[in-house]
């Protein structure tokens, strides 16, 4: 059995009810799945005490292919401040927890993929990760079916006369499903003769990446959802005008699939801190955070909220600070930047193959990757920032040593975290640095990298300048007409949403460290008037993966008492 799925079949996990009764809601309050999961309806949560508790934001440099912890580091950061709560004996608040969580849900791609689960990993995991990894509650199947209403009211519209006068080469909209299936990426649909409907183009996105799911994760109630819903653009008649799934009359029944789906979901990690996980995003053509009801959950439940943004700082933090906090009216009190021996040392020329061999001289040659990240955040942004140490298991006493010191010379605290080997014990000193960051600064006011008057292409222009560092930003004519048409058509004021590799700040994914005057070249431009930003695409985005050779689902299995083995 693999280590994290052992840590979590012997956690002994507490009864949702009481987990819930931890931040003062009643059995009546929840809507139990189970024993051990939960969802919160909306109407609890519009009753709440609209006193919130402070945000810190998870994030990280750039990352290797393997992954650097945020995920983990949130988990074990939220563990950490609950302990700290608990040896410091913090007074009572208003009910509320020292700290609780806001994570993403996991998508079954990379499950049966190749990336591994997303539930966290050693001592610092949430629970039940078997059935938070396999459909937890149903959400992103009930998002599936409400992306794939709208795609077959659309295709029968067309079939029934169509009366809008679609033009069957400009659909926008993909059906959905929630696997790496890449068979799917270019279909022929609507065959059949007469009764198959209007023959077309079809291509299929994996669940994360429809807009749908970008809409689910911004909407702050059912109405804001049924609004967000209609604006979605799917296709374009001939003439150019934009159809919505408002013109199709699909929002009101697409609404009423996820009406139960839109409520955050209970969980707790192995050391029992509450934790949101809902919705889940992709992180380059949407804004990869977890769901804005469930950091707002969190925020209200918690003195304290920790949430992770996907990808590295100059996408995740760029995104959930200038498109996710901008529309939700939050902002975090702090940020931690997760950093990893392995990263540094990626960034300083090591072979992939090659890092877990000790060498200090490569860990120091990567920092101005993470200092990058650090200047962002603090200038651009003006928030306060840890750097989170990911303490692994071949990283020596020499190599965390250098990067503590190398950090303390810029004056940055850096901590070493042992969260996934020990729990939220670990990271107590993390928990300090971080609580100790936010409670100097007070709590800092939003600072965008642009406003949302400035024109859409200077939007673009300000994140690659001041955040990727580019010398300037390339529009081909076709992306410049695109543009200039998505501001005729009212959507100028939009906030802008980077697609590009993540492995880089340029959008070359081998160009490592701190690479400064590149150019950012924008290949298309793609609406997303639901979600509310415009989708500037520099790179080959994927949003149907493939499986690998051996995907992760040949050894997943479960015994005749259900028990799953083989995940991760
Ligand atoms: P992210 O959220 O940044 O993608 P995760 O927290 O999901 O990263 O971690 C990626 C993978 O690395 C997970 O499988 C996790 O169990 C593993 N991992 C994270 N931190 C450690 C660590 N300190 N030691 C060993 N494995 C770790
Ligand atoms: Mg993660």
């Amino acid at each position: 059995m693999s280590i994290d799925l052992e840590i979590a079949s012997q956690a002994q996990l507490k009864a949702i009810g009481d987990i819930a009764a931890s931040v003062g809601l009643r059995t009546d309050d929840i809507i139990p799945f189970g024993h051990d999961k939960a969802k919160i309806p909306l109407s609890v949560l519009d009753a709440a005490d609209a006193d919130r508790g402070r945000l810190i934001l998870v994030t990280a440099m750039s990352p290797t292919p393997a992954g650097e912890g945020k995920t983990t580091t949130s988990i074990g950061l939220a563990d950490a401040i609950n302990e700290v709560a608990r040896l410091d004996s913090w007074p009572e608040v208003g009910g509320k927890r020292p700290a609780v969580l806001a994570l993403r849900e996991p998508s079954l791609g990379p499950v049966f993929g190749m990336k591994g689960g997303a539930a966290g990993g050693g001592h610092a995991q949430v629970l039940p990760m078997e059935d938070i990894n396999l459909h937890f509650t149903g959400d992103f199947a009930a998002i599936a079916l409400a992306n794939n209403l709208a795609a077959a009211m659309l295709d029968n519209h067309m079939h029934h006369g169509n009366e809008l006068d679609i033009d069957p080469r400009r659909i926008t909209i993909r059906r959905v499903v929630d696997l790496n299936d890449r068979a799917l990426r270019a279909a022929a649909i609507g065959l059949g003769g007469y009764n198959g409907g209007v023959p077309r183009e079809d291509a299929f996105d994996i669940v994360v990446a429809s807009e749908v799911m970008a809409v689910f994760c911004l909407a702050t109630s059912l109405d804001d959802l049924k609004e967000r819903l209609g604006r979605i653009v799917l296709a374009r008649t001939r003439a150019k005008e934009p159809v919505t799934v408002a013109d199709i009359g699909a929002a009101g029944a697409m609404a009423a699939l996820l009406r139960n789906a839109l409520a955050p979901n209970l969980v707790q990690t192995i050391e029992h801190t509450p934790a949101f996980v809902h919705g889940g995003p992709f992180a380059n053509i949407a804004h990869g955070c977890n769901s804005v009801l469930a950091t707002t959950a969190a925020m209200t439940y918690g003195q304290w909220a920790v949430t992770e943004a996907g990808f590295g700082a100059d996408l995740g933090a760029e995104k959930f600070l200038d498109i996710k906090a901008r529309a939700a009216g939050i902002w975090p009190s702090a940020t931690v930047i997760v950093a990893t021996v392995r990263a540094l040392k990626y960034h300083g020329g090591v072979a992939k193959d090659e890092l877990q061999e000790e060498n200090v001289e490569a860990l120091r040659a990567g920092l101005p990757n993470l200092r990058r990240h650090l200047e962002n955040l603090q200038q651009v942004f003006g928030i306060p920032a840890v750097v989170s140490i990911n303490r692994f298991p071949s990283d020596t006493d020499a190599e965390v040593a250098a990067l503590i010191d190398a950090l303390a010379a810029d004056g940055v605290t850096a901590v070493e975290a042992r969260h996934w080997a020990e729990g939220g014990a670990g990271a107590v000193d993390l928990a300090r640095a971080v609580l100790a960051a936010a409670e100097e600064a007070a709590d800092p006011a939003p600072q965008y990298t642009y406003p949302l008057e400035a024109s859409l292409a200077e939007k673009i222009e300000a994140v690659a300048t001041r955040i990727y560092r580019a010398g300037g930003v390339e529009f081909s004519p076709a992306v410049q007409r695109k543009l200039a048409q998505f501001t005729d058509e009212g959507y100028g004021e939009l906030p802008v949403c980077i697609a590009k590799t993540q492995y880089s700040f340029s959008t070359d994914g081998t160009l490592r460290g701190a690479p400064e005057g590149h150019t950012l070249a924008v290949r298309d431009v793609r609406l997303s008037a639901g979600a509310g930003f415009v989708v500037a695409i520099c790179g080959d985005i994927m949003t149907m993966p493939g499986l690998p050779k051996k995907p992760a689902a040949l050894t997943i299995d479960v015994d005749d008492d259900g028990r799953i083995t083989g995940l991760f």
